[in-house]
């Protein structure tokens, strides 16, 4: 602990970072909000009544999950951005978050930038922290997300039918392509890194769009560890398989300027996309939240993901999943 922030403990670190007025945030005429946010034993929710709540907790570790070098700003974004996916996932409603801290020592700078990304992104998404634990060791971050949705509307893994459409939001690819930039194995130019580290930094959980897609779409997953794996999960709950074409996967232009071979890793098994992949039957009127939404495939009866080129010759691609247990 530095000199400048001698004397300040766990309490006074969480009343000055993560501690502010609880706003009940319900709409008019209903009892619904925070009773009692940080500073008790417990927080006190009034949930929306009839309503399901949806609870997701993400990790992140230092080393595992993030550079140690990364701006603190844009690392409470993620932290909070990355849980606000799985909601978005399952059209849930944001409702609050609590975090449990381990830091290495009180850093003021370093937390006043990363309460500052953290709540920010809190206050954008109409979910307050209400809750947490901070505690002295390796830097290490871990939130827990309450959500919301009416009964029997969450969007799950298991509802894809053969037939459906399979749909991707936004433009994959672009968080694994800076993470290889900062891996020294693919170089960019000044734009291009800034635009590619930008994805990986700083992730949007599409969370209009989960919630506009309650009731359309029959089975949703946000993509963390690459389509591939992702869209697996789908198609394992469902007791389905798919064929998606490669040449239909949406891509910045940066990634697009890559060789043929880091298109389709970081396409297909890149990693932090936190874009939603989902599925919907032919035809159907899919919500515009002004959100880019690309058509990437089909499911089919037949067991297995296939990849195929634009003239549905299969691609030879190799590639598997992200998984922190794999050898
Ligand atoms: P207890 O010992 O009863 O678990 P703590 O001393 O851990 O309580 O925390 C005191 C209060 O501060 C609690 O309301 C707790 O939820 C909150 N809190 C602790 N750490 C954090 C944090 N990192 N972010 C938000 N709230 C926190
Ligand atoms: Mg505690």
């Amino acid at each position: 602990m530095g000199s400048d922030n001698a004397g300040m403990g766990e309490f006074d670190l969480i009343r000055r970072f993560f501690q502010r007025p609880v706003a009940a945030g319900a709409p008019a005429g209903v009892e619904v909000g925070i009773e009692v946010g940080v500073g008790d034993d417990c927080a006190v929710l009034v949930p929306t009544p009839g309503a399901r709540w949806l609870v997701s907790s993400d990790m992140l570790v230092e080393g595992r999950h993030f550079l140690s070098t990364v701006d603190p700003a844009r690392l409470g974004h993620k932290a909070l951005a990355v849980n606000l996916s799985d909601l978005a996932a399952c059209g849930a409603t944001p409702r609050g978050f609590t975090l449990a801290l381990a830091l290495p020592r009180a850093d003021e700078a370093w937390l006043a930038g990363f309460s500052r990304g953290l709540l920010a992104l809190a206050d954008a998404s109409g979910c307050p922290l209400v809750g947490g634990d901070t505690t002295q060791g390796p830097l290490n971050l871990c939130i827990t997300v309450f959500g919301e949705a009416p009964p029997g509307r969450a969007l799950l893994r298991s509802g894809a039918r053969v037939g459906d459409e399979i749909w991707v939001s936004g433009r994959l690819g672009d968080a694994r392509l800076a993470l290889e930039v900062f891996r020294g194995t693919v170089v960019l130019d000044g734009a291009g890194f800034e635009a590619v580290r930008a994805a990986m930094e700083c992730p949007t959980p599409r969370l209009a769009l989960g919630q506009a897609l309650r009731g359309i779409a029959t089975a949703a997953i946000d993509i963390s560890d690459g389509l591939l794996g992702d869209l697996g999960h789908i198609l394992a709950a469902s007791g389905v398989g798919a064929c998606i074409e490669l040449d239909a996967l949406p891509r910045s232009a940066t990634l697009a300027a890559q060789t043929a071979a880091w298109q389709r890793a970081c396409l297909l098994a890149g990693g932090d996309d936190y874009e939603l992949v989902f599925t919907a039957p032919p035809g159907v009127r899919l919500p515009d939240v002004g959100v880019l939404l690309t058509r990437v495939g089909r499911i089919e009866a037949e067991p297995g993901l296939r990849v195929v080129d634009a003239r549905g010759e299969a691609v030879a691609h190799g590639l598997r999943s992200f998984d922190h247990f794999a050898s």
